[in-house]
């Protein structure tokens, strides 16, 4: 009998396999008292099995391919330095002397008192990262109690390997991967969850949060469906026939993709569009290519400075902004400079430069911490500007506000050139300087911006938070998140106009570039750079390559010109529903 189940679908994609069970979810923890004599003991036993953890993530990290997604080693580090903390350390030392008690009790005991502090956080993102706690302790509880942490998948050539669990830490993922699994179902995590955002950037078709996952049978056939979160167990030929022939539908569909690589994005009417792509850390570079980006359009130089004690030196800097360009030579290359502050911090935000700001999105976040602390922004500028010398290089300048910051930064980068020829380094080529439109005002007085930048970026996610007043992470608030707002639509309007005018391009690198449903609009509204996440480019392109600028030129008109954002979407929903219709 066929039994179906349903959770949350996380990355995309159809597999028909065979379910696989591992233990690799929580562990049972007994309680035992100790004698005064054996206390000491039994800290270094807890000191060498964090010790021995750290050694397995280790391996785990080293063991992953070179030119991987940068989030893969992430994850992997935020573990290990989860490992070296106090909190799971000497805190744990200080239970088991005080109380007198067992290595696993006092573990349990110090997790359970980091998870309650995580569950009362009202951030989302930051609530989920109890799972990293939990992934770190498990592994050294499995250590503690002799159950070696080993995830087989058990693969059988024959028929790919769907693996099912209670929870996967991203480590877990990481070693199924490199064994081959094809799939995994878990009964717990969200699509936040570091494994998910791991399955994304891995093509690994998952679902989570699936309620009764532990009633799927081991051996048994399954099919899973990533993108609806839908799940067939033992499923009989009817269903095995429609999702084998929606498989193949996919597959074709990622093949002619896939020829896509070295087509240029045209429209039908010959309208030339570049597509660039959004990256966080040098790695990320390699996905790049594959999908035929023209080059970056957003590097966030801030995540070299995250998870670490020490910002980067100028020279590691340049190195890794040379990295990128060397990967992608003669492309146009675009670097942020540092957006630190908000819900990015240096050192985790552990270690607070000033005093903690109430409203962390509206403070000293982006070019204002740097104007603020020229200590931190001059290395940058530095690596810039030698940087330039490989490829040609764009710098932009994120949440900039009004002209003033733009003129100080603009007098600080001749400060730090004139520094560098006089210590004689050559510098023979100039970068292109930009400004970030992210906040209502810059898109108002664009105009004005305009005549001193040789570019703009529309960073869409901030520029909806700030028009619309709406925190970008704050769940309670989310349904006002709308980029289809006339108000929104209108400043990326007045931000393409004034380049225009000014004879300066505009790109947009935000959320909205990439969505697939929006394109045709920010088309027919002039833009010509959109800048996404790697994986989405081909499909952007492929949209592109159907499209007619004509027909698009009066859906932005209306659009811009509608009451509400309900309108828009139902302008665009009648609009998309037509371009199907024409194209069947
Ligand atoms: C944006 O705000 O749209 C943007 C691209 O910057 P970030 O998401 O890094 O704030
Ligand atoms: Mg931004």
């Amino acid at each position: 009998m066929s039994l179906a189940l349903a959770g949350t679908g996380v990355a995309r994609g159809i597999v028909i396999g065979r379910v696989h069970h591992i233990q690799a979810g929580s562990t049972d923890v007994t309680e035992r008292k100790l004698d005064a004599d054996k206390v000491h003991a039994e800290c270094d036993r807890f000191r060498a099995a964090r010790g021995t953890a750290t050694d397995e993530l280790r391996a785990i990290r080293d063991a992953i391919p070179a030119g991987s997604p940068s989030d893969i080693s992430a994850f992997i580090e935020s573990h290990l330095l989860m490992l070296q903390d106090a909190t799971l350390s000497d805190a744990v030392v200080k239970l088991i002397e005080e109380r007198q008690c067992n290595a696993e009790w006092a573990l349990r005991m110090q997790r359970d008192a980091l998870v309650s502090v995580f569950e009362q956080m009202d951030d989302p993102y930051l609530r989920t990262r109890k799972d990293d706690v939990d992934h770190v302790v498990t592994r050294i509880q499995r250590v503690l109690l002799d159950q070696p942490h080993s995830i087989e998948t058990d693969t059988d050539d024959s028929q790919p390997t769907v693996v099912v669990a209670e929870d996967l830490a991203p480590a877990d993922v990481i070693t199924l991967h490199n064994n081959g699994l094809a799939a995994f179902i878990t009964e717990a995590g969200s699509p936040l969850s570091h494994s998910a955002i791991l399955a994304r950037s891995l093509g690994i078709p998952a679902i989570v949060s699936v309620r009764g996952a532990r009633l799927l049978q081991e051996g048994e056939t399954v099919i899973i469906d990533g993108k609806s979160g839908f799940i067939v167990a033992a499923p009989d030929e009817n269903a095995l026939q429609q999702y084998s022939d929606a498989q193949a539908e996919e597959k074709a569909w990622r093949a002619r993709l896939a020829e896509l690589k070295h087509q240029p994005a045209e429209t039908l009417d010959g309208n030339r569009v570049q597509l660039r792509a959004n990256i966080e850390l040098p790695e990320d570079v390699g996905v790049c290519d594959e999908n035929g980006a023209e080059g970056i359009g957003l590097y966030r130089t801030e995540f070299l400075y995250l998870n670490r004690d020490v910002a980067p030196t100028e020279q590691q800097q340049l190195d890794a902004y040379t990295s990128v360009m060397l990967a992608l030579p003669n492309q146009s290359i675009t670097i942020r400079t540092l957006d630190l502050g908000a819900d990015k911090q240096l050192d985790g935000g552990r270690q607070p430069s000033g005093p903690v700001a109430n409203n962390p999105a509206l403070g000293l976040r982006g070019i204002r911490l740097c104007l603020h602390d020229s200590e931190l922004f001059k290395p940058q500028l530095r690596a810039l500007l030698r940087a330039a010398n490989t490829s040609p290089l764009r710098v932009m300048l994120p949440m900039i506000s009004n002209l003033q910051e733009l003129q100080q930064a603009k007098a600080m980068i001749e400060s730090v050139r004139a520094e560098l020829i006089a210590e004689g380094v050559s510098l023979n080529q100039d970068f292109k300087l930009g400004a970030m439109i992210e906040v209502p005002a810059a898109a108002l007085c664009a105009d004005q911006l305009a005549q001193h930048v040789d570019f703009f970026s529309i960073g869409t996610n901030d520029l909806i938070q700030y028009a619309l007043a709406i925190d970008r992470i704050d769940d309670q608030v989310n349904y006002l998140y709308d980029p289809l707002h006339p108000a929104v639509l209108r400043l990326i309007s007045m931000t393409l106009a004034a380049g225009k005018r000014h004879n300066i391009p505009v790109a947009m690198c935000g959320e909205m570039a990439g969505d697939l449903h929006l394109v045709p609009l920010l088309l027919g509204m002039g833009l010509r750079e959109f800048s996404t996440h790697p994986a989405n480019l081909l499909e952007v392109k492929h949209l592109i390559r159907q499209l007619q600028l004509s027909d698009l030129e009066p859906l932005a008109e209306a659009a811009l010109n509608s009451s509400d954002a309900q309108t828009v979407a139902s302008l665009l929903d009648d609009w998309h529903r037509q371009h199907k219709a024409q194209k069947a």
